[in-house]
């Protein structure tokens, strides 16, 4: 599949056909089974500043914080309890001690049968290294945009080529490397995202994250448009053609947008994965990536779930 053939896709008129499509290579690859991911934003602290994103450094309307080791480790409990089968750490770049987040993992290790994955911005390789040994096995980090104009735009001071090249480092390390593209960014065309698509294609990623762009007040796109929730529905289609063998999360953006139904159509148009998150709610209003996040609970993702007709090992309380 080439990146015609993917632009061809996103182009396709008939929307239904192209869901129907991907709704049976997910099955025919993946199974009905929707994994659910225990997501903890343990810290709103960042040191890049990227365009979009609310958490950008220069951000001094937003309150900072970071869990306490023990926070987190009872949010984790919380979320695996109900029957999550991985945790996900997220935060902004630079947010806390490298040492300190392997403690965590190694903690957190000890939940027999739980992946940890982490989503932290990048690092120096060593403390990858680092995390890796304590137990951590997947990694996010998103590529955020294929077009090396955009990226460079949108994230002053670096490289599209940077983040690729993170991505290599983490899967020569063992991880599990997932990545991601917000649609609708201010500029990005549809032969940029035919480009997402088809990188991730190259990458072989094992996870892959697409989720509209929503704009956040307090950065310098506030007054962009958001994504559209079609043409997202549309890219995780396309995907899930072009990735067979990749996890999809319906992502907590494309629930945004669409409180009502906007997860249970990101699995029926071909995602395998939900990431409600456990992040304790004092700490969660400060994680304002963008606006109007929505609270993307464990009973959310068990409504989501049912609604499309999969199947999950959900316990919620
Ligand atoms: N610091 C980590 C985690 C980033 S937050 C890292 O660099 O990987 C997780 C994701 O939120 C980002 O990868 C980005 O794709 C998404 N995000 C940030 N701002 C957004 C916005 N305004 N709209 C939609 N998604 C956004």
């Amino acid at each position: 599949m080439t990146r015609k053939d993917i632009l061809r896709l996103l182009r396709d008129p008939d929307a239904e056909e192209l869901r129907k499509r991907a709704e049976k290579a997910l099955l025919a690859a993946k199974g009905s089974h929707v994994h659910v991911r225990g997501l903890i934003e343990f810290s709103n602290i960042c040191r890049r500043n990227c365009l979009y994103c609310g958490l950008r450094a220069q951000n001094s309307a937003l309150r900072r914080y970071r869990l306490s080791q023990e926070e987190i480790l009872a949010a984790a409990a919380g979320a695996i309890a109900q029957g999550a089968d991985s945790i996900v750490l997220q935060s902004g770049e630079g947010s806390c001690d490298p040492a300190w987040l392997a403690e965590v993992v190694a903690e957190l290790k000890k939940h027999e049968g739980i992946a940890i994955t982490l989503s932290v911005g990048e690092g120096q390789a060593r403390d990858y290294a680092l995390w890796r040994n304590a137990g951590a096995s997947r990694y996010l980090i998103k590529h955020e945009t294929a077009s090396p104009a955009l990226y460079a735009r949108l994230h002053p001071g670096h490289k599209l080529g940077e983040r690729i090249r993170a991505l290599l480092a983490l899967r020569d390390l063992g991880y599990e490397i997932g990545s991601g593209f917000m649609i609708g960014l201010p500029g990005q065309k549809l032969e940029d995202l035919a480009g997402d698509i088809a990188l991730c294609r190259a990458l072989r990623v094992d996870m892959c994250g697409a989720g509209p762009f929503i704009p956040q007040a307090d950065t310098p796109l506030a007054g962009e448009a958001c994504g559209s929730v079609a043409l997202t529905l549309r890219a995780l289609s396309v995907l899930r053609l072009a990735l067979p063998w990749a996890n999809l999360p319906a992502t907590t953006a494309l629930a945004s947008l669409d409180p009502e139904k906007g997860q249970t159509a990101g699995l029926m148009a071909g995602a395998n994965v939900l990431m409600p998150s456990f992040t304790p709610p004092r700490a969660a209003v400060q994680y304002r990536i963008y606006d109007h996040k929505n609270r993307v609970g464990m009973a959310n993702a068990v409504r989501a779930i049912e609604k499309a007709g999969r199947s999950h090992g959900l316990r919620p309380r």
